[in-house]
């Protein structure tokens, strides 16, 4: 390539991975696929291999993150660089990095250690004399943004260590894959934009102005670092040490390796890690030695020492049978692509979501195609593209339907995806209702998914109302209910009255799962939180009338200025909030709700009360089997709300009560050791019954 071509070429890719950079680590949204990533690297590096004349301090080989931070979150200077690790994506690759270090220590062969390289976010974690002091992400390797209250709600980040020591430890911060699914499924149901994979999520989750926001999101976290004096011998001891102070580290890392039974590791892993419950993205050798790592020194974004290597990503042709298109709670419609059945990563694959009509386009994805299969973050099946070389004949493009599947009502477009404008359309009202009964919302266990469809197709339920007023005849003969009189012949508790039984226990709703019931597009729980929280504060609890009535004219009165003016409501919230109540369809159905007997009640999640509750002004922390109430966790963490507590979900300097259940373990000893109030659950019990029977 001339010089010419070569310094234009250069720029350019500069711009890309600048512009892949931002979206990666500031708004945790990457716009490329790693793999595509890491090649635009490769390239970058072998031009400045072969150009060192534009191998330049400003580029993307000799700078670690991004260039700036989110602004959300106040600055944090490392005392030592956190550097990012060189990367291998081939044993050849490996190899050479074994060869490079032997020659670094005079011809002799390191031992190495090998872990698991988890797929989240790099954080530094400040100990003093054991208690958790300060926590920071990585940044641009010498600045990394300030965390630590979000920290503090991670339950796997203990608040203080088994020794009053002072250190810093360095690890991952990562959303396990089920918690990653499950939020997922939660934005989808929000139509919020979905995390492209865990790693993405754990760093959208933890960068967060509100804490609140990242104790709901399940973080997990390992340790893989330690900074101590005096320093443990080998990263091994390191690892030994890390888990004695009472950190986690990850239990399959192996030491005392040579440069083959490293490989073996390697390869080994490639296959089980579908087996682990969080996403690993490869391994990373290290230099045991500390002595021979300080030897080897570093370059400038990564330690020679280590090496980072990638599981190549799995993908899997599949076969596309069908297109299906999917009608949602608020009406949108989603291209699913149906799939003969194929196993990918661990599991069996029949569906991938192709979002909207323009990624159809885009990956040129056709019925009757072949098409490139693979898992988003081990997790989400995604279709890359289609093989049009395989096509055997010409396939038709597909186009979305103009009559909506479910009720044949008129479809529009806005901007990239369609909609089907109906709101009386049946699809959007199951899809509603299913929403409703869900855990996040009004918690109606016993009302699945089949039941609802049944109930739907019966007319017997239409609206949210509607299931308050059902009777043993509407469940009469359903799927999985029996009938009345098979029921009264055996006599005994039966389907029907245990779901008839729960939906009458859970007319009594605090307000914000109601709120997260009604189904306003952007509503989800913490949103929900916020918005029952400014209401409570409005119309006081304890004033005398009818709450319910009073809550619910105010929130139909809130305007778009009253709803921003809550803290975590922004514009496309509030407006959607007052778009809700002004639509027919929909502006009555809390009324409707109170109508059938729903009775609101405050709390749960609410600023505590300013006065009155037992437990006002405490922050408490739930910890152990709770056998005596038989609540679980999540019961007690709403009866404690409703006492006017607030809840975090690790023991900090700033918790002032800890509850410790049966086989309480690490939270119970690092409360007593910061001098924090520890009681039983019988303690509790007394408290908050204590409320329930004082008024
Ligand atoms: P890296 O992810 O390749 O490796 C360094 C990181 O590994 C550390 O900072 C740490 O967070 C992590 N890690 C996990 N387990 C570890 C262990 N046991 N010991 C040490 N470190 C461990 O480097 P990076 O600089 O964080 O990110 C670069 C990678 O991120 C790219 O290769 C690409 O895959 C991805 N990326 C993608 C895009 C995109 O647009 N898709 C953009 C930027 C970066």
């Amino acid at each position: 390539m001339s010089v010419a071509r070569s310094r234009a070429r250069h720029a350019e890719l500069v711009a890309q991975i600048t512009a892949a950079d931002t979206a990666y680590y500031v708004d945790d949204a990457p716009t490329l696929a790693d793999a595509d990533y890491d090649a635009l690297r490769r390239e970058l590096e072998s031009l400045e291999e072969a150009h060192p004349e534009l191998r330049t301090k400003e580029s993307p080989t000799q700078r670690i993150g991004a260039q700036q931070g989110s602004g959300n979150l106040s600055e944090v200077r490392h005392e030592r660089p956190m550097l990012s690790l060189s990367n291998a994506f081939s044993h050849d690759e490996v190899r050479a990095f074994f060869a490079a270090a032997t020659k670094g220590l005079g011809g002799r062969p390191p031992e190495l250690v090998a872990e698991l390289k988890i797929d989240g976010l790099a954080i530094s974690l400040r100990y003093e004399r054991g208690v958790l002091v300060r926590a920071a992400t990585r940044g641009d390797g010498s600045t990394g943004e300030d965390v630590t209250a979000n920290v503090q709600t991670i339950a796997t980040i203990p608040a203080t260590l088994a020794e009053p020591i002072d250190c810093e430890v360095r690890g991952e911060v990562y959303m396990p894959k089920a918690a990653f699914a499950a939020l997922n499924e939660t934005r989808a149901a929000e139509e919020l934009p979905l995390y492209a994979n865990p790693r993405n999520s754990a760093a959208g989750s933890l960068r967060q102005k509100d804490p609140r926001v990242t104790a709901e999101r399940k973080l997990s976290f390992f340790a893989y670092q330690l900074f101590l004096t005096p320093t443990p011998p080998t990263q091994s001891a390191a690892l030994q040490r890390l888990r004695r102070l009472g950190l986690p580290t990850e239990e399959n890392a192996r030491a005392g390796l040579t440069g083959e039974s490293a490989a073996e590791f390697l390869e080994a892993w490639q296959e089980r890690r579908h087996e682990l419950e969080y996403e690993t993205d490869g391994a990373v050798l290290k230099v045991d030695a500390v002595a021979d790592q300080e030897e080897l020194g570093a370059i400038a974004r990564s330690p020679k020492w280590a090496i980072a290597y990638k599981f190549p990503p799995e993908q899997v042709v599949a076969r596309l049978i069908a297109i299906s298109v999917e009608v949602g709670r608020t009406g949108y419609l989603t291209p699913v692509a149906e799939m003969e059945p194929i196993l990918i990563a661990g599991s069996t694959v029949r569906r991938a979501t192709l979002h909207n009509l323009d990624e159809i386009r885009r990956k040129d994805v056709r019925v009757g195609d072949y098409v490139i299969l693979q898992k988003a973050g081990d997790v989400i099946p995604e279709i890359v593209r289609s093989i049009p070389e395989r096509r055997a004949k010409r396939l038709t493009e597909f186009e979305m339907p103009t009559a909506c599947p479910a009720c044949a009502g008129p479809v529009s477009r806005d901007e990239v995806r369609h909609r089907c404008a109906n709101a009386r359309c049946p699809a959007q009202a199951f899809e509603r209702l299913r929403h409703a009964v869900g855990r996040g919302a009004l918690d109606l266990e016993g009302v699945g998914e089949k039941l609802l469809a049944q109930l739907v197709e019966r007319k017997r339920v239409a609206r949210l109302a509607d299931l308050f007023t059902l009777t043993p005849q509407d469940l009469d003969g359903l799927d999985r209910m029996g009938t009345i009189a098979s029921n009264e012949k055996k006599g005994g508790a039966n389907r029907i009255d245990n779901v008839l039984d729960e939906i009458r226990r859970r007319r009594e709703q605090h307000l914000w799962r109601v709120i997260v019931a009604l189904g306003i597009r952007h509503i989800g729980e913490t949103t929900a939180r916020d918005i029952a929280g400014e209401l409570e504060r409005r119309v006081p609890p304890s004033q005398s009338g009818d709450w319910g009535t009073q809550v619910e004219e105010a929130l139909r009165g809130l305007s778009v200025a009253d709803l921003t003016a809550i803290s975590g409501v922004g514009a496309i919230v509030a407006e959607s909030v007052v778009d809700y109540f002004k639509q027919p369809a929909t502006a009555g159905a809390l009324r409707e709700l109170l109508d059938v007997g729903v009775r609101l009640t405050p709390g749960d999640g609410a600023p505590a009360p300013a006065v009155g509750g037992p437990l006002a002004g405490e922050l408490v922390v739930v910890t152990g089997v709770l056998v005596e109430s038989g609540w679980s966790r999540r019961e007690a963490q709403d009866r404690i709300r409703a006492a006017g507590g607030q809840i975090a979900d690790a023991v900090s300097t700033k918790t002032t009560l800890l509850v410790a259940g049966e086989k309480a373990g690490g939270k119970r000893a690092a409360a007593e050791k910061l001098g924090i109030r520890v009681i039983d659950e019988r303690a509790l019990l007394a408290l908050v019954e204590g409320m329930a029977s004082g008024g």
